[in-house]
């Protein structure tokens, strides 16, 4: 006897990044105004054109890096895009200072990229990315409920 015809539905296959099929509208992935808070070390935030307002702190911006390597490594660890790194369980606790960029510079139109100050520097935040992984109340609630029924 087998057990086949026993499916468990994912509740959850892909996490936020299965809201990423879709394509954005143009003035949602669009950014108005870019504030990257560096001196302050706060995060970046932008002000969409279709009126949004997104906000991230750097920490969690170097956690979603989206580079290659970033990308592997967090499938490696099986890791979700805006899951930290688990930290390294050394005997001696080590403080690790946040996540900080040195600078930030636009590529092109679409996108900013961050010289980390751990010498990192591969990840290319296109503007479509930050805006699917917005961490307002807002797009964290429709992300969840897009991964249930519609509805
Ligand atoms: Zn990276
Ligand atoms: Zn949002």
């Amino acid at each position: 006897m087998s057990h086949e015809g026993i499916r468990i539905a994912p509740k959850d296959p892909e996490g936020p990044t299965s809201k990423a099929e879709h394509t954005l509208p143009r003035i949602s992935v669009t950014p108005q105004k870019v504030r990257v808070l560096i001196t302050e070390g706060k995060g970046m935030e932008i002000d969409w054109v279709d009126g949004h307002r997104s906000a991230w702190s750097f920490a969690w911006l170097r956690d979603a890096c989206p580079c290659a390597t970033c990308v592997e490594e967090r499938k490696a660890e099986g890791r979700k895009i805006d899951q930290p790194k688990p930290k390294p369980t050394a005997v001696l606790p080590m403080y690790t200072p946040p996540a900080k960029p040195a600078s930030a510079h636009s590529v092109g139109r679409y996108a900013i990229q961050f010289n980390w100050q751990d010498g990192h520097s591969g990840g290319i935040y296109s503007w479509d990315y930050l805006r699917r992984v917005c961490q307002c109340r807002e797009c964290i609630f429709a992300a969840e409920e897009t991964t249930g029924a519609p509805n």
